[in-house]
């Protein structure tokens, strides 16, 4: 069946993002794109902290980056930094960018730990420029100070997410997209094929579509309620299910720190998001340790300012869609799967979600190699991030409460423990087929809550000491004289994105 109706159910940021990127692809073509969203339902709310492929997103998209930090009272995000995860006390960052650059095919980290054995005693952080621009509260575009000798900065947003929803609406209707208000009370299947037909909004009008993208949040309206197409639980490697959400105001003037910063608590971590603004804040926790209420108190006890809302309570369930493609339903957002915000990946897995659609899109109609290739491909993606998120919980030497020593004697994924291991053997790691995270990204949570390298890279050995003592050098050097030069992250966003 040919493909001239794209139904997209839901409006948050998966639904606007979704509808923003097909109707930018739309020209040209005789396809109509309809978004159904309810204004009495809402959207999640939440979602503020984003990772540097979501810069490329807005490229792709032609959004000029000055208007959208300026209308999402945006800020910008070198990395996160985590407090309290290996031992209370302790905090390291962990950086968009790399650890110094590759010498000889050999990286960086592995060359760090053998000049460390022979006597070198600078910190690894001192080498990579986000590290030590998020340090000093600076912050510069690469665009702005070009020059080939002088390390790139690779940053993300964060951004008001209700903001950059009505962003996207604005943009997508502007390039035909049709928006309908209201709830969708019933949804109608073929009943040879078992494709959706017909979505019956609750006065009784129905619209008709022949691909739809599944964008509900958490319910999964068309993906699970109407396909039933069934869930992966990854609770017991991921235990947080619960999250309380606060926005507060930073009266104290203190300035938005260019870093999204991740804090953890005695049964979960508390995040906070600076905008221009006001902090996003919010606490995730387990409930099989934690009450609604005492969660709710820890966060107010730890804002840096007055609470501007209502606490916004949410339930969770970790895991994925046994298929985010089936039949003529594309999910994307919370109604394809969820893992906790600890290193934003939500709204990434949105973007490499669209990015597939429409990769794989034929106008001429769904088949099966398309429905089974994004499955495969986002099933992968997110069990590599879910790899990552466990590390954050089972490196720990943490002992001071029921939950901690939950998620550090847990059974983890085979694929992490191996990980690890190697990590541990000799500082090697293998990302695999494309995944998320650089070498840079394991190594910084990995020695952050004190995993270390035992034993020697052969290869780092041999390279000669002298020379890369140079090298390193002259790295340091780079980093130190660009974080000198450059403003600082609250001074460059007056000038360059004020909100409106
Ligand atoms: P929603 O925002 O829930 O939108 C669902 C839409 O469907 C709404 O428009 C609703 O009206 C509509 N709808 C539902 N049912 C019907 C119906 N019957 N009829 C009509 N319309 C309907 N991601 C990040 O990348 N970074 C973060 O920092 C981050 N923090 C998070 C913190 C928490 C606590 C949580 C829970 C999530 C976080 N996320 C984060 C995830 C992020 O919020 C979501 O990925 C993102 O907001 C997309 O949500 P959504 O559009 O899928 O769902």
């Amino acid at each position: 069946m040919a493909i001239s109706k794209i139904v997209i159910v839901g409006g948050g940021t998966a639904g606007w993002m979704t509808a923003a990127a097909l109707s930018k692809l739309k020209s040209g073509h005789n396809v109509e794109i309809t978004l159904i969203e309810s204004e009495q339902i809402g959207t999640v709310g939440v979602g503020e902290a984003t990772i540097p492929p979501f810069v490329d997103f807005n490229q792709l998209l032609e959004i000029d980056e000055r208007e959208m930090l300026a209308a999402v009272q945006g800020t910008f995000k070198l990395g996160i930094q985590f407090a309290n995860w290996g031992k209370i006390g302790e905090s390291y960052l962990h950086p968009f960018g790399n650890y110094g650059y590759e010498i000889d095919g050999l990286s960086f980290h592995s060359i760090w730990h053998s000049c460390q054995q022979r006597g070198d005693k600078r910190p690894i952080q001192v080498f990579n420029i986000e590290t030590m621009a998020a340090h000093f509260g600076k912050f510069a575009r690469t665009a702005d100070y070009q020059r080939e000798d002088l390390p790139p900065m690779n940053y993300a947003y964060h951004i008001d997410a209700t903001r950059y929803a009505g962003f996207l609406r604005a943009y997508a209707e502007a390039r035909g997209v049709v928006r309908r208000e209201g709830r969708v009370a019933d949804v109608t299947l073929n009943n040879e094929s078992g494709f959706v037909e017909t979505v019956t909004m609750n006065d009784g009008e129905t619209v008709a579509g022949d691909l739809f993208v599944d964008c509900s949040g958490f319910r999964g309206l068309l993906i699970e309620q109407a396909l039933e197409t069934g869930y992966d639980d990854w609770t017991r490697f991921l235990p947080c299910d619960r999250a309380v959400a606060l926005p507060c105001n930073r009266d104290d003037g203190s300035p938005p720190h260019p870093y999204t910063k991740a804090t953890a608590h005695s049964a979960g971590w508390q995040w906070r998001v600076p905008l221009q603004h006001r902090n996003g804040n919010g606490h995730v926790y387990c409930s099989q340790f934690m009450e609604d209420d005492e969660a709710h108190d820890i966060l107010v006890a730890n804002l840096a300012g007055k609470p501007t809302a209502e606490p916004n309570f949410l339930r969770f369930v970790t895991g994925r869609r046994k298929k985010f493609w089936n039949k003529n339903v594309v999910a994307l957002g919370l109604a394809a799967g969820f893992m906790e915000p600890l290193e934003s990946t939500s709204i990434h897995l949105i973007n490499t979600g669209i990015n597939k659609l429409i990769a794989l899109l034929s106008l001429d109609g769904v088949t099966q190699a398309q429905e089974d290739a994004f499955n495969r491909f986002t099933t992968k993606e997110y069990e590599r991030i879910r790899d990552f998120l466990v590390l954050h919980y089972n490196a720990t030497s943490r002992d001071d409460s029921e939950f901690w020593n939950y998620c550090r004697t847990m059974e983890v994924p085979d694929s992490l423990t191996e990980k690890v291991e190697l990590f541990r053997l000799n500082g090697q790691i293998f990302r695999e087929e494309d995944e998320l995270f650089t070498e840079t990204s394991w190594a910084a949570v990995m020695m952050g809550q004190g995993i270390q390298m035992e034993g020697h890279s052969v290869m780092a050995d041999a390279l000669p000491f002298e020379k890369t003592i140079q090298e390193l050098d002259e790295i340091e050097k780079s980093v130190r004289f660009l974080v000198g030069k450059i403003p600082t992250h609250e001074a460059y966003l007056k000038n360059y994105c004020p909100a409106d």
